[in-house]
């Protein structure tokens, strides 16, 4: 995944959100997505998964330009804070929806729901609804739905902020395993800098729509480039 001299200025604003960067992923690559609240890491998520039409730059995925393809033509899938499962379908229905949404054959359907259904832990309630789930379950079924149609990107924009540690670690190490599987480009928002230390191949600190510092955790964090990223993944740990 490429995204290429990324600007972007939303009505009434007098900054850019983004100023011509230039980001980019591999398969099986987890990046890091670090920077103050404002400092564009949302709009780049949207601008990468379509949601957001960028004023200038590219979007690049597997070698093909998909700028102006719509965000369902797009091998990215996305999971926001809010995990947004359909309140009046099952458990199966809600990690078959996009598959189905897909046009996707019936047997096709059945087959990769029930897959993720039981790596993920959730065969023994695919028929319970939403409401009926505890918040770590729910967010299975979240993840179970986001990684059904095997994007080739999946980003995560801060889905697990607010859950306790062991929850969160938990999730964190089954997108692993599914990257690792699927060679899933995984591009993580985060605040947490510890996390970032753990499990990230790279981060990229955004700072007002700007790339302050970039490079594998450590090397970031041990030798940040200004006082900004030193403080700011200092405060954040
Ligand atoms: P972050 O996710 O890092 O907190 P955002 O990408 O959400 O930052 O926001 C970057 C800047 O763009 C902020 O100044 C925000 O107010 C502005 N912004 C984001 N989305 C919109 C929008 N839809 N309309 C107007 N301004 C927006
Ligand atoms: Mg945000």
């Amino acid at each position: 995944m490429r995204a290429i001299g990324i600007t972007k200025t939303f009505p009434g604003m007098t900054r850019p959100a983004l100023h011509d960067v230039t980001i980019g992923a591999g398969p099986g690559e987890l990046l890091d997505l670090m920077g103050p609240s404002g400092s564009g890491k949302s709009t780049l998520v949207t601008i990468i998964n379509g949601l957001t039409k960028p004023d200038a730059g590219r979007v690049v995925i597997g070698g093909e330009d998909v700028t102006d393809r719509a965000p369902s033509r797009r091998p990215t899938t996305t999971m926001f804070q809010q995990d947004n499962l359909f309140p009046e379908m099952s458990v199966a229905g809600n990690v078959a929806h996009p598959l189905r949404l897909a046009g996707a054959s019936p047997t096709h359907v059945r087959d990769q729901t029930e897959v993720m259904l039981l790596r993920l832990g959730l065969a023994g309630v695919s028929d319970a609804l939403p409401r009926h789930l505890s918040g770590g379950q729910r967010r299975r079924v979240a993840l179970a739905r986001a990684l059904v149609s095997r994007p080739a990107v999946l980003l995560l924009d801060e889905p697990l902020s607010g859950l306790e540690q062991g929850l969160k670690a938990g999730l964190l190490e089954l997108i692993d395993q599914m990257r690792r599987r699927l060679g899933m480009t995984v591009i993580h928002v985060t605040h947490d800098t510890p996390l970032a230390l753990a499990t990230a191949d790279r981060i990229i600190v955004l700072d007002r729509g700007r790339i302050a510092d970039e490079g594998a955790p450590r090397d970031v964090y041990q030798r940040p480039t200004s006082s900004f990223v030193a403080s700011f993944l200092g405060a954040s740990s």
